[in-house]
Order: C-alpha cells, then structure tokens, then sequence
C-alpha cells in the first residue's frame, strides 16, 4: 500500500458487484438480473436522440430546467423541489454525503437495496441494519435501531430485491415516530410498478414534513439504465444543500433530453406496467407450483428460494440457467445464498425460464 491515508469507513466497502450480462460462448441471452425494463424505453427515447447529436459539443443545461418541468407536470409537484441526479445512486450517495459523517449512522432495514450501506461508510458513517420480518421491512425494528447518533433512514418501498413493501400507514407511523433530526429517505425506485391501494410513494410525505426525501430513478420501468438517470422530491431546505454539493453538470444532456421524452410517452408506460401486472403474477405462480418460495413482490423481479437439498439449491439453480443462457441475479451478497432474484421480462423470456427452472428441479 501507499503513505497515502485513506478516509475511515472507505477499506470496509464491499465493492457492489452489478448484475451479470454475459455468459462465455452464449450469443443470446436472456439478462434478468438487473430489474430493466422488459420492453426496453420508450421509441421517443431514441427518436429525441436525432436531434442532440448535433449538440454533443455544448453543455447541458446545469439547472435541468425542462426536465424538472416536465416531472413537475406529470407527477404534480413542485419543480422547486426537484433536483436530478446520475442515478438515483448518486442523488442516495449525495444524501449520505451531506446529512452523515463519521461516527453518524444510517438504518437501512436488513435485505435493503446494497447501495445504501455503501454510501454511508463512503461518507464515513455506520450503516445500522434493522432485522425484517418476513422479507419486509418492519417499522418497529427501525425505530429500535435508532440511537443518539442516528443522522438517516433509507427505506426502499418497494425494497429490492425483497419486492415487498410497507403501507402508506406504517410509513407515516415511522416519520412519526421518527426523532426530528432524522432523514427519511424512501426509495420508490418501483412504484410505478406497484397496484395497492393502501401503497403510496412517499410524495405527500415530503410535502407534509421537512424531513423527508423521496427518490425516483429513469432506470426501471422508464428503462433509461444506461444514461444514469434519477430525482429526488425534497423539501426545500434539503434541495438548497443538495444542490451546493452536486456536480454543476451531473446530468448529462442526452439524459435530460431522452428523459424528458419518456416521460411525456404515458401510454408506453403505461403497456410497460400492464406486461408486468400480467407476467409477474404469472411468474409467481409457475415458480410456486413448482413448490419454490416466492416473496409477494409488488415490482418487476421476484425473490425466489431454492430447496436446500440434492442439488436443488439456488448456486445449483444458477449455475443450470446460466447454461441455458439465463442470467438472473444471485443474491449472496444480500445474505440470502438459497435465493435467487429474476427479473420479469418478455413473454417469450419468462416461458423460457420457467420451462429451464421446472426441468433443473425435475433433473434432480
Ligand atoms: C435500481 C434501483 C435504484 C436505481 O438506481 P439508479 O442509480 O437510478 O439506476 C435505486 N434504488 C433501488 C432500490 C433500486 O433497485
């Protein structure tokens, strides 16, 4: 190693391993391991893309102006409060960043999405895991982990790669019963998926309280993984710091640009959510009669857990669909190494995988 010192909290990151998207000698393959979207972005994505590539040389409008717009008109809220980021990631990375230090800590609930408790060690601060019951977050375990140095909470709603989530209900009992000087930040990385109606995204939260965030991100049912693409509704206090740590270019313009496209597209979302209401369930149930346990996600993945005998295990289980050219996404690194998580994709996608699970089972 070098004289260099590095910041505490930095050397204990597990460096996040990203879903796998190719297999050694495998021309097609099916990926299901990052929750992208089944059927890909919205056709004004690309067709927007005409007009930018004369553009490349300039700039992006720091500000996201016309984007902030636009989210403001489709989910009805107040563009002041909208800051944009690369990724919801970086907008979850900025949060740690600005609101914990070192010696802090920040609940995230125990299966929660992997990259909040690498954010807060990248900003020095101890992530604290609240136990779930019954792969959900438990609102009463995280209010017993809070402690004097407590700064923030994450709570992915739905959780990934849980794909349960908490109710509007036990939500504002959490913020409620929350100290004042502790964050809320509910992920609603995949609400747009979720039909419940006692489910809500977090929106009237932030509106209701100062001390709550709530982040959305491009990369789902929006399908904009690659251009790394997310916002975040705050009240404004927490928007003004925000904005002082960000990057003044953070949001590139071809983000902007294809974002702004996709959002005004509402009847593609919309056919991306009904494939999902229609093969999810589906899925669930093919993977259920095979006697397999299934979590009752409300996203665009399913957990799944393998049998812990003869072979049937889920390391097994990956290993047979990656021979058949299936990526899905294992879940080691979550603490669940009997469970595997897929994504929903195609039809033809989900048939094909189905048909592979059901004959690894049988071969044993
Ligand atoms: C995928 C995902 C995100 C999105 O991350 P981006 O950086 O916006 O691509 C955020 N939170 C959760 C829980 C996710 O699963």
């Amino acid at each position: 190693m070098t004289n260099l010192i590095i910041q505490p909290g930095i050397m204990d990151i597990a460096p996040y391993s990203s879903g796998e998207s190719e297999i050694d000698g495998v021309k097609d393959i099916i990926k299901l391991s990052s929750n992208e979207s089944a059927l890909g972005p919205s056709p004004m994505a690309a067709a927007c893309l005409e007009d930018i590539k004369y553009q490349l040389h300039r700039y992006p409008d720091s500000e996201c102006t016309e984007l902030r717009q636009t989210i403001s008109e489709i989910h009805n809220v107040n563009p002041m409060g909208v800051i944009c980021g690369s990724g919801s990631d970086e907008l979850i990375s900025l949060i740690c960043q600005v609101f914990a230090g070192p010696g802090d800590e920040i609940i995230h609930s125990q299966y929660g999405f992997l990259m909040y408790p690498i954010s807060a060690r990248a900003a020095g601060a101890v992530p604290v895991m609240a136990p779930e019951s019954n792969r959900t977050a438990d609102v009463d375990t995280l209010l017993a982990a809070v402690t004097r140095k407590t700064r923030i909470l994450f709570l992915a709603n739905p959780n990934n790669p849980t794909g349960t989530y908490i109710s509007n209900k036990e939500i504002a009992r959490l913020r409620n019963d929350l100290r004042d000087d502790i964050l809320l930040v509910i992920d609603a990385a995949y609400s747009e998926y979720v039909e419940r109606d006692d489910y809500c995204d977090g929106l009237n939260l932030v509106e209701h309280h100062e001390n709550v965030v709530m982040t959305r991100t491009f990369s789902k049912i929006y399908g904009l993984g690659g251009l790394r693409l997310g916002w975040a509704y705050c009240p404004k206090p927490i928007v003004d710091v925000l904005h002082r740590v960000r990057g003044p270019f953070n949001v590139n313009s071809i983000a902007q640009a294809t974002g702004i496209a996709v959002l005004k597209d509402e009847t593609f979302t919309e056919k991306v959510k009904n494939h999902n209401a229609k093969w999810l369930p589906w899925t669930r149930n093919r993977l259920s009669e095979f006697g397999l346990s299934v979590t009752e996600s409300v996203g665009n993945f399913i957990l799944c857990d393998f049998f812990n005998v003869d072979g049937t295990d889920a390391k097994s289980a990956d290993k047979f669909l990656k021979q058949e050219g299936i990526i899905v996404r294992s879940m080691t690194s979550y603490g669940l190494p009997n469970s595997l998580r897929i994504t929903i994709g195609t039809e033809s996608e989900m048939k094909t995988t189905v048909n592979a699970i059901g004959r690894f089972l049988k071969r044993n």
